[in-house]
């Protein structure tokens, strides 16, 4: 259990003007892997700021005050800042905080610094709220007409304001090419490789991880889009934890126009093998439920918040754009292996209720290129030239749909 310690600082003394620590009662073994900073988030109230350190899982965290310039700083322990945010600054839409910067501090640490204008700043708290994770710092101005919003251990801290982040971690406009911003074509690539951390995915019975598979896998996809003029994003680059549903956030804010999520299979048959593809869909198929049961293991959604997610896949326009690229991956894919590879089994593609598909605004598909629980494939995926193959045929799946977008 956690020993929250939420301090409320008054500036004013020099240099170290105050510092807090938010400890674990347990302290994390120091071979615990980092989990993913995936997100900052700053508000403007009339009578605050609040920024928003989303981390998804418990992690002990300090802050303190540095003068010269004048400045808080949280650091977030074993942790790692998602590429995607290294060396963001973001502008406050207000006069007493200059800038709020996050970076990796060392292999370890995440920080994010406040640049505070002192004269205006009267005091600050930094406080961890749950479920999912995250740590708070809110600032408040000197000579505000309304009392600053109070908070107490007693008392619950403000809940977040529901405006627009005054500023979200997403490319400029200027990033986007031509034909990004007359909507035409796909230019943004986002591939997620399945868990990763303390997650392993599936093992197979040689010991092959699936997290280290669809990481390579990932990385060879990745190198083919790049090669062929696209950006390409990915979720995580290494060995890291993201929960489920920040994955599709992720494409969300760097503004995507593809989603493939890379996955290896494991069956309680172990003679079961095969390639599939699925997109968001309800299925009343047992075998496909129980594919994403296993997906979704890690996710520490609750079927409380199933109303909200219902609504989110009504809402989602892209299914049968979604259905579409997974058709095209699925048949390039095994068409590809085919040609490389004899007993390569096509299991289809599938409607599946896939938590990691959920909330994308983008065409979304989930891979499983192959069953870790099959010893052949076990073996297949341990190799270079497999793992490039299986790369090359996504990749031409790829190319197949966006090509189709060209004719419609
Ligand atoms: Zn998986």
């Amino acid at each position: 259990m956690a020993r929250p310690n939420r301090t409320a600082n008054r500036l004013g003394a020099p240099l170290i003007l105050a510092s807090s620590v938010f400890l674990l009662a347990a302290p994390p073994p120091p071979a615990q892997s980092t989990v993913e900073v995936y997100n900052l988030r700053s508000y403007t109230h009339p009578t605050y700021a609040r920024v928003v350190i989303d981390i998804g899982k418990l992690r002990e965290f300090s802050s303190a005050e540095l003068k010269d310039p004048d400045r808080i700083y949280v650091d977030v322990y074993q942790a790692r800042l998602n590429p995607i945010l290294q060396g963001k600054t973001y502008v406050a839409r207000c006069d007493y905080i200059k800038e709020v910067r996050i970076a990796q501090k060392n292999s370890t640490t995440v920080r994010v610094v406040a640049e505070l204008d002192l004269a205006k700043v009267e005091r600050y708290q930094v406080f961890p709220l749950f479920d999912p994770f995250r740590v708070v710092l809110d600032i408040f101005p000197k000579e505000t007409a309304a009392a600053p919003p109070t908070v107490t251990p007693d008392k619950p801290p403000p809940a977040e304001p529901e405006e627009k982040p005054v500023k979200l971690p997403e490319p400029t406009a200027d990033g986007y090419s031509m034909a990004r911003q007359l909507g035409l074509g796909i230019q943004r690539v986002v591939l997620d490789p399945g868990h990763g951390g303390e997650d392993p995915g599936a093992i197979g019975k040689k010991g092959l991880k699936e997290k280290d598979v669809v990481l390579a896998v990932s990385a060879e996809l990745r190198t083919l889009l790049v090669a062929k003029g696209l950006e390409v994003i990915m979720t995580r680059e290494s060995d890291i934890s993201i929960p489920l549903e920040n994955r599709p956030v992720i494409a969300n804010q760097q503004k995507a126009d593809l989603f493939v999520s890379i996955h290896a299979n494991a069956n309680r048959n172990r003679k079961k093998r095969g390639v599939m593809a699925f997109y968001l869909n309800f299925s009343p198929d047992p075998q496909i439920n129980e594919i994403a049961a296993l997906e979704n293991a890690t996710s520490t959604k609750r079927i409380g918040e199933m109303q909200d997610t219902l609504k989110k896949i009504v809402q989602n326009s892209k299914i049968l754009e979604s259905r579409d690229l997974a058709y095209k991956i699925h048949g390039n894919l095994v068409k590809w292996l085919s040609q490389h590879y004899t007993e390569v089994e096509s299991l289809g593609v599938r409607g599946g209720p896939f938590w990691v598909l959920i909330g994308g605004e983008m065409p979304s598909v989930l891979v499983e290129i192959s069953h870790l629980s099959n010893a052949q494939e076990e073996e297949r995926l341990k190799s270079p030239s497999y793992r490039k193959q299986v790369a090359l045929g996504i990749y031409e799946g790829i190319l197949e749909y966006m090509r189709s977008l060209g004719k419609g």
